[in-house]
């Protein structure tokens, strides 16, 4: 009985030692889950709205995703909201804004105050207009979370290639430097590679639009920038799938998640 005893204790030990070792091994590379948490930009007026923030124990790189800048552009909206619910990134902090202007969200126009155009006032002003103070605080929050990178999401009535003063199916940058180019070209390469009609094809196109989120983004926070741009002509659920795509993509060449299929659609959006 004495000897049972002793063997079992020894058993005993040597499985706990076991179980040490393992876990010593494993931890390392297990991915810890992300915490994830709400504030509010303009809190407490109109415009208040919310903002994501998903956030690992890497908290490098930083992404923010800007969408509803345009309250009629609702693809990226949508996007933006089923990537809130279903996102787990592994490593890295990202930035959620669904609903940019969340008056011209809820009713559904371009811009609210309709003369106001949120895209080209930036970096805002905390002492101007509301929208003015609106892009003063979505830019603080870049420069807040030191964001590595901004993705500003947009749709177009037109085609481009169709009308140029319509940007559907671009990624837009605002500078034709190396870096930014060469970004924004693969990722487009990569879009294309899945899109079988060649009508309906993404292009870089290099534009600066001063006073837009990316323009201010890259050109005084010296980060890099997109604005993506889908043509309303084509399907919305084709759309939103388009800008889920778009970011995970982002996310994974970013070392943020490290599997990006999609099932917007099989989830039923
Ligand atoms: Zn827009």
């Amino acid at each position: 009985m004495k000897i049972f005893k002793l063997l079992s204790r020894k058993y005993f030990l040597k499985i706990i030692f076991t179980a040490f070792i393992l876990v010593f091994i494993c931890l390392p590379q297990i991915a810890l889950p992300q915490t994830t948490s709400v504030e509010y930009i303009c809190a407490e007026t109109d415009y208040e709205t919310p903002v994501y923030k998903f956030q690992t124990d890497y908290k490098k790189p930083t992404v923010m995703i800007i969408a509803g800048t345009h309250g009629n552009e609702i693809a990226g909206i949508k996007a933006t909201q089923y990537l809130k619910d279903n996102i787990e990134i592994e490593r890295g902090t990202l930035i959620i804004i669904p609903k940019a202007n969340i008056l011209a969200c809820e009713k559904s126009v371009r811009n609210f105050p309709p003369d106001i155009n949120l895209n080209r006032v930036y970096p805002g002003n905390a002492e101007g207009n509301e929208i003015e103070r609106l892009a003063y605080e979505i830019f603080n929050l870049a420069k807040k979370y030191n964001i590595d990178l901004l993705v500003d999401l947009h749709e177009s009535i037109e085609f481009y290639k169709n009308n140029p003063k319509n940007y559907g199916q671009t990624l837009v940058i605002d500078s034709n430097d190396d870096y930014l180019f060469n970004l924004s070209s693969s990722i487009v390469e990569e879009m294309n590679q899945e899109i079988l009609d060649s009508n309906n094809k993404y292009q870089v196109l290099v534009k600066p639009v001063e006073g837009s989120a990316a323009y201010s983004a890259y050109h005084q926070l010296n980060i890099p920038a997109l604005t993506f741009e889908t043509c309303r002509k084509l399907p919305l659920s084709f759309r939103i799938e388009e800008h889920i795509k778009l970011v995970k993509l982002i996310l994974f060449r970013w070392n943020m998640i490290t599997v990006r299929e999609i099932n917007y659609l099989k989830k039923g959006g």
